[in-house]
């Protein structure tokens, strides 16, 4: 079994939804840098309180501040027993980095997952996105609309699209994120723990070819 595990993927990949379920399967934390960041934030934490100011300031987050941020993060849990690492790390000196980290808590990582998916799906899933405004149903013009027009099936509510849905607005949300992730995929690839997934299809599709790999 493999249980050390980095997850990747682009946004609309279902990378978070099929973390969670992995999650459970394995029963090891899913550990997403997004979250964590936010719950350091909240509560107002050293390493927090440094971000905060970063983003109130917009400036770019040096790497000694994530490596402290990861270090921060990663002592509230016991590696050794298994991980999904969720939106981290984000370059190759972050991975390399927290290798070295991750060998000095006696672990390492075991397994890539990279979730693999056709822009064109993407953008399906994404810009296809309909959320009720009553009571945040979510529906999809392409692979699960609604029975009436802009009208939530379940409450009769009306149906809107995110701003950040739209289809340019996805396009260059991906564009960022393969021009990001390109050479960590490049670093990784040559391992014999990268494994590329198939992230086309449904869930259950998806999540079934993840188990092939980790288990
Ligand atoms: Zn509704």
């Amino acid at each position: 079994m493999r249980n050390h595990i980095l997850l990747f993927g682009p946004p609309g990949s279902g990378k978070d939804t099929q973390g969670k379920i992995l999650s459970k399967v394995l029963n090891i934390p899913l550990i997403s840098s997004g979250e964590a960041l936010r719950e350091e934030i909240a509560t107002q934490t050293k390493i927090g309180l440094k971000f905060e100011q970063l983003i109130k300031n917009g400036l770019l987050v040096p790497d000694e501040v994530m490596y402290e941020f990861f270090k921060t993060v990663l002592a509230k849990y016991n590696l050794k027993e298994g991980f999904i690492f969720n939106g981290f790390p984000r370059t190759v000196s972050q991975a390399q980095f927290l290798s070295g980290y991750l060998e000095s808590r006696g672990t390492n990582y075991d397994c890539v997952l990279y979730l693999n998916i056709e822009d064109s799906e993407i953008i399906k899933r994404i810009s296809g996105r309909l959320i009720c405004k009553n009571c945040d149903a979510v529906y999809n013009i392409y692979f699960n609309p609604p029975k009436n027009d802009m009208e939530c099936d379940i409450c009769g509510g009306e149906l809107y699209k995110r701003a950040d849905d739209k289809e340019t607005i996805v396009k260059r949300r991906l564009d960022v994120y393969y021009h990001d992730t390109a050479p960590l995929v490049e670093y990784f690839r040559s391992n014999n723990y990268f494994f590329e997934i198939d992230g086309s299809g449904t869930e259950s599709h998806v999540t079934g070819r993840l188990l092939g790999v980790v288990l």
